[in-house]
């Protein structure tokens, strides 16, 4: 029998042979993409279709936004989970939306015992990064959402390693969501904006692109020293709130798996869009 013989097998993806939940991270963008119909929402709406379509309905949702920095990391354990509009100079519309999902007091109380860098909190909410996403993934609201913050004062190696010890909350049901921006530069794009420019700065598709070739690599190390690929990385990420959110996805990846991305663009200048999914 010559090898050519052998029928194909062609095996299952690994997800389905372990019952592991995905995980995602989301380019978020404009606070607007809650009330738009565009290329990058409907992406959205088509990947949570996908999750209802082949049964795997989350059981919970923890968000890691990054417009939640505190010194320490904290885990919203509360019932209630109030809609947080953190931001100004937007129409009253999106004053008006609401998410009106649960908390899972439940999943977050054994996600805190997961890492004993994990403390319990009754404050805070559903920030943008969580709510301007989920009110297309999960229109319905109809799966508990809940919170983890970003430690604003530790090395990135750290998010890694926290999220590395959150692995099991992906076989429990949990659908865990890295929301940020990983080329975060609005300073830069506003004015470019203004003048209606919306093409990309070379090193804003530079470092996108690098960053996309690490994730399928796996080089995460790399990702957690980007400052040094230089220029571009130091203009990617002036700051690291936008940044760290994905490397919590990517921790929470078991070194095999695939890595689907999503949805790539890079718009008004300096904001990536980049959106993929583990597992
Ligand atoms: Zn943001």
């Amino acid at each position: 029998m010559k090898l050519q013989d052998f029928p194909k097998f062609i095996p299952p993806s690994s997800t389905a042979l372990s019952g592991k939940m995905p995980a995602l991270f989301v380019g978020h963008g404009s606070p607007m993409n809650a009330l738009e119909d565009n290329a990058f929402t409907r992406s959205l709406r088509k990947l949570g279709a996908e999750f209802k379509k082949d049964g795997k309905k989350p059981a919970a949702i923890l968000v890691v936004s990054a417009h939640w920095l505190t010194r320490g990391s904290f885990v919203n354990v509360s019932e209630k989970q109030e809609t947080i509009h953190d931001f100004g100079g937007f129409p009253q519309a999106l004053f008006d939306m609401q998410y009106p999902a649960s908390g899972s007091p439940t999943k977050a109380k054994e996600t805190a015992l997961l890492s004993h860098l994990l403390h319990e909190t009754n404050e805070w909410g559903l920030d943008h990064g969580a709510w301007t996403v989920l009110v297309h993934l999960f229109p319905e609201a109809d799966i508990p959402v809940f919170q983890m913050s970003i430690d604003y004062y530790q090395p990135m190696q750290y998010h890694l390693d926290l999220a590395a010890q959150l692995r099991s909350l992906r076989e429990k049901g949990v659908l865990v969501i890295g929301s940020g921006n990983i080329v975060h530069n609005l300073r830069m794009s506003i004015p470019k904006l203004q003048q209606g420019d919306v093409a990309p700065y070379d090193w804003a598709t530079e470092f996108d692109t690098w960053v996309g070739k690490k994730i399928t690599e796996g080089d995460y190390r790399a990702l957690a020293n980007y400052e040094q690929i230089g220029a571009a990385g130091k203009l990617a990420v002036p700051t690291t709130d936008h940044y760290i959110p994905m490397l919590y996805t990517l921790g929470l990846a078991d070194g095999k798996e695939e890595i689907k991305q999503v949805y790539e663009s890079v718009e008004y200048g300096g904001l990536s869009m980049r959106t993929f999914q583990v597992g």
